[in-house]
């Protein structure tokens, strides 16, 4: 592989260097790829060869199993941004790289005055990872401002671009996910050049920016508002905090049928009282009813820091939903923490939460 223009190969990686969850074994070899060109070689080559590929981002959304891992990591690390002018009716559209990390394509954007991706400012990861489980924060999800994917088809071994409809983008899920069916290579997202945000949608962040629901604003102020509230969270990487060794949000929000929601309720009522029941989040969406998985979790009993001080793996002591590595924890170790949760969710209120990362050589 060491012959592909703009693939640089070395052995001897750890995957617990190249997460955010700090877990992970070693891959038969790691390749990293600097141009859309170099990873379409490198995956093309593999795939002929059928050796297993982990396309590898930021490593911000996987739990990685430990020990000698029987694949090979391709990292996608094109990074160059372009802005097009005119390629969209009134609109401006930014393409870029996928292995750009996504917030400085965020911070770019919001630097030039231009509005639409604020909302999501601090995740971690790459741009090309976005499409991937349709990344969403306070409001906002990639399937509203997305544009255009280039990827390469591992079936068919074109390399095209795509609209969003192509993708099935759904809640926290897309074609791409779980799957091997295409390498993400360029991303277009649309932007307003006049300034304006995307409809402030989320109540915790209109409240902190005093607007009202629906309304449009300062994408820097936004993007200022969101950071704050993020690390309030724990929910930006910092070295120095342990609270953020994590793959974010660990279980989606779950979301059940409308008939069942009584049920739930009458759950939730007969272990913490009527209040409780009544106040329990609960918001109508396409798909069903939303339940607030962190709400779930720490009424199960799962407080912050979970189970204790001295545990290698604990949620986070500022946010229940994020379970963390504290410095020596195996995946083995967040497994059984992710399934004590799980089980204790399911036990106390009959909902099911199902786990957002990627699980590689390990499961739940
Ligand atoms: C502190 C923290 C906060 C977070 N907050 C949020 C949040 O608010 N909202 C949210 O939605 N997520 C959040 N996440 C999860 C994560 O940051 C996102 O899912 C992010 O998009 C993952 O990007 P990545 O590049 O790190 O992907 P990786 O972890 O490297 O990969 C994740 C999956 O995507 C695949 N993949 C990566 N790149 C490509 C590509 N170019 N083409 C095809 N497949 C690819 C991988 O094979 C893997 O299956 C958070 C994570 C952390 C650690």
């Amino acid at each position: 592989m060491t012959h592909i223009a703009g693939v640089t190969a070395t052995t001897g990686a750890r995957l617990a260097d190249l997460t955010t969850l700090r877990i992970g074994g070693r891959p038969r070899a790691l390749l990293e790829c600097a141009t859309a060109e170099a990873v379409v070689a490198a995956v093309r080559a593999l795939d002929a060869a059928e050796i297993p590929v982990l396309v590898l981002g930021g490593g911000s959304n996987l739990v990685v199993a430990g020990g000698d891992l029987d694949l090979v990591v391709v990292a996608v690390r094109n990074r160059e941004v372009e802005y097009l002018t005119g390629a969209d009716d009134d609109r401006l559209v930014v393409r870029s790289g996928a292995g750009l990390a996504w917030d400085d394509l965020v911070a770019d954007t919001v630097g030039r005055g231009c509005g639409g991706l604020e909302c999501l400012s601090g995740i971690p990861g790459s741009v090309g990872a976005t499409p991937v489980q349709n990344v969403g924060a306070y409001g906002v999800e990639v399937a509203q401002i997305l544009h255009r994917v280039r990827w390469y088809d591992r079936a068919t071994g074109v390399d095209e671009w795509v609209t969003p409809e192509a993708l099935g983008l759904a809640y926290r899920t897309s074609v791409l996910k779980n799957t091997d069916r295409a390498v993400v290579l360029e991303v277009e997202f649309r932007l307003d050049p006049a300034g304006r945000s995307e409809p402030i949608r989320y109540a915790e962040l209109a409240g902190r920016l005093g607007v009202a629901p629906g309304e449009r604003t300062d994408p820097s102020v936004v993007r200022r508002t969101v950071l704050e509230l993020r690390c309030g969270k724990g929910m930006v990487l910092d070295d120095d905090d342990e609270d953020t060794w994590s793959a974010g949000s660990f279980f989606t929000n779950p979301v059940i049928r409308e008939d069942e929601l009584p049920t739930v309720r009458s759950r939730v009522a007969a272990r913490l009282g009527s209040a409780p029941a009544e106040q329990m989040p609960a918001f109508s969406t396409p798909g069903g009813i939303k339940l607030s998985a962190g709400w779930l979790i720490e009424r199960a009993g799962f407080g912050k820091g979970h189970p204790s001080s001295s545990s290698p793996a604990r949620l986070s002591t500022k946010h229940t939903l994020a379970l963390t590595n504290r410095g020596a924890a195996t995946s083995d170790d967040i497994i059984a923490l992710a399934r004590e949760v799980r089980d204790g969710v399911r036990e106390a209120f009959g909902v099911e939460l199902h786990p957002e990362p990627v699980w590689v050589g390990c499961h739940i």
